[in-house]
């Protein structure tokens, strides 16, 4: 699958849309859902045009996933969310019910977030 450049995700990298911003590197940029799950929903996304976890993990550069996966955990540490725990979801494709094409890690927090998988 090719990246669409005018997903909104893409948008709110280019400043075209706001977001409620919670951290940004050079390498991935956080900010809460704005249709929240749980008490604290926030979502991580890299920097680069990444459709998926696949192609992020398959396409990135090492410095990219590296930066990735360290903001990740400094979002989680910097919100407080380690000690009680949370959840994360990178949904992919029609099955996995991903609504945004480019690559996003949810962190869902703040409340037991029950089962893995609903119904
Ligand atoms: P997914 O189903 O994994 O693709 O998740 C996409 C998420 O993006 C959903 O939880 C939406 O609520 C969230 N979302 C969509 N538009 C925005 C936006 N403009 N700002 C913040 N979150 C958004």
């Amino acid at each position: 699958m090719a990246y669409d450049e005018n997903n909104i995700f893409a948008k709110i990298l280019r400043g075209e849309i706001p977001c409620d911003k919670v951290y940004e590197d050079d390498y991935a940029l956080a900010f809460h859902d704005i249709a929240p799950h749980a008490p604290v929903h926030i979502l991580v996304i890299p920097k680069g045009p990444y459709v998926s976890v696949v192609d992020f993990s398959a396409n990135g550069s090492a410095d990219e996933i590296e930066g990735f996966w360290r903001a990740v955990a400094k979002v989680a540490q910097d919100n407080n969310i380690t000690e009680d725990g949370f959840r994360t979801i990178a949904n992919t494709g029609v099955n996995g019910g991903q609504e945004v094409p480019h690559f996003h890690v949810h962190l869902l927090a703040g409340k037991k977030i029950g089962p893995m998988v609903a119904g």
